[in-house]
């Protein structure tokens, strides 16, 4: 029988199981699809649909790193697993869902205006084009190869550079580089279209001179905050200091679809951001894609995010970081701290350092022995002297936990392989 069942129905019936499944019987999002009774014997009937994980063998892992991008990042709360699932029924006009989301979000993040990109990269790359062409077609289609009479030059502190710099470069500008006040205010010409400040990196200009001296030439400025979420309120803090525009990845902290972001700011360039973004074709941000389920998912990912609350947040990180502590305080010389990075991933990590003399193994060594174990686990990539993110501690006998993408109970599990691991390593 199951081929005359129609394709359509095969694929609501699919979702609504996926619905079913994330909630239990009765859970939110399936009553005003089918009924809850319809949906409780579908859920007996479809299938669940396919463990693409299994069947492609991709293994997955406890996340005891944090919200890198090569490990996917973070996991979508389900109820924003649900708003996906339930975006993905039906067609809209991406314009309408862009133009409904962005004033949506813009009150709910106290802004002039918002936009929901494909990651924070992209929205570094849709704000400098909106600084380049301000609304003006032409320029949109000529920027990156044709810049004659365009502005094509961002000001950035020494500091501040970075690989996402590419981001910018993909609109056809320079960067152009500064250290001291003296230099900042010399920098700034009739090509200057931003400014660049990267938000988690303490650098010699702080963040209120830099936007005065930019905003007394008329420059707007960017403030890149792409993982400096919690505090829940940075959402709102940096428009709000003045920055022209301010860039967030969804998939980070507020742990909404990995290839979506925010660019939030003044409404003009707002605006103008989206006349180089997609669907707009001869654009610099036609393969910034975002399709509809990311837009949706990124919205309910900001409801969820404004629904948490900090201090309960950090209280339950600690207590996961403590309950790891416990264990890997059984391994002779094993030193526990909680370190909370000051901006970006500003959220409790456990720090673990060993006498090397007696636990004879080194942090890559560990690490490459929750990778390969059972459960795999993938420890926070500044463990055994990796590259260390946000300021945290990296040496050869250090190991590195990050605890807040941990889904609950998963504590245990990296507590005890952790002390197994470390506790065979013992000399005797
Ligand atoms: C992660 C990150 C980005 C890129 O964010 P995506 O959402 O992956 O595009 C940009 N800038 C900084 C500072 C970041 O930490």
């Amino acid at each position: 029988m199951a081929e005359k069942i129609s394709r359509r129905k095969l694929i609501e019936r699919t979702s609504q199981a996926v619905i079913v499944g994330s909630f239990g019987a009765g859970g939110l999002g399936v009553c005003g699809l089918a009924g809850v009774s319809a949906a409780a014997a579908d859920r007996k009937a479809s299938p669940r649909g396919v463990d693409y994980y299994e069947k492609l063998g991709v293994e997955s892992f406890i996340n005891a790193a944090g919200t890198y991008t090569f490990l996917t990042a973070s996991t979508m709360p389900p109820e924003v697993q649900a708003a996906v699932a339930l975006a993905a029924q039906k067609p809209v006009n991406l314009m309408e869902l862009h133009e409904a989301t962005g004033k949506y979000l813009a009150e709910k993040l106290k802004c002039g205006g918002a936009l929901v990109t494909s990651g924070a990269a992209a929205a570094l790359t849709l704000g400098t084009a909106a600084c380049i062409t301000l609304g003006d077609k032409e320029a949109i289609e000529r920027i990156p190869t044709d810049m004659a009479g365009l502005k094509n030059e961002v000001i950035v502190q020494k500091m501040h550079r970075y690989e996402y710099d590419h981001a910018m470069r993909n609109c056809g500008v320079k960067v152009v580089e500064v250290e001291t006040m003296e230099q900042y205010k010399n920098a700034f010409t009739d090509k200057t279209a931003m400014t660049n400040y990267f938000n988690a990196v303490e650098a010699p200009i702080g963040r209120e001179d830099w936007i005065r001296v930019a905003h007394e030439h008329g420059v707007p400025c960017f403030n890149d905050a792409a993982a400096d979420v919690p505090p829940i309120s940075n959402l709102w803090n940096y428009t709000q200091m003045g920055f022209d525009l301010v860039a967030f990845s969804g998939g980070k902290g507020m742990r909404g679809p990995q290839c979506a972001g925010l660019l939030l700011g003044r409404k003009d360039l707002i605006d103008a951001a989206r006349l180089n973004n997609s669907p707009n074709s001869d654009t610099v941000g036609r393969g910034l894609k975002v399709a509809k389920e990311e837009i949706v998912g990124m919205v309910a990912a900001v409801d969820w995010f404004l629904s948490q609350d900090d201090a309960a947040m950090e209280k339950e990180f600690r207590q996961r970081a403590q309950r790891i502590a416990d264990q890997v305080a059984k391994v002779p010389t094993a030193k526990t701290q909680i370190f909370v990075p000051p901006i970006a991933n500003h959220v409790p990590h456990l720090v673990i350092n060993y006498d090397s003399g007696k636990v004879r193994t080194t942090g890559n060594e560990v690490k490459k022995k929750l990778r390969e174990g059972k459960p795999r686990i993938e420890l926070n990539p500044a463990t055994g002297g990796g590259p260390a993110s946000a300021g945290l501690p990296s040496s050869p006998d250090t190991i590195v936990v990050g605890v807040w993408m941990l889904q609950p109970g998963e504590d245990v599990i990296v507590g005890r392989r952790l002390r197994e691991v470390l506790q065979a390593a013992v000399q005797s």
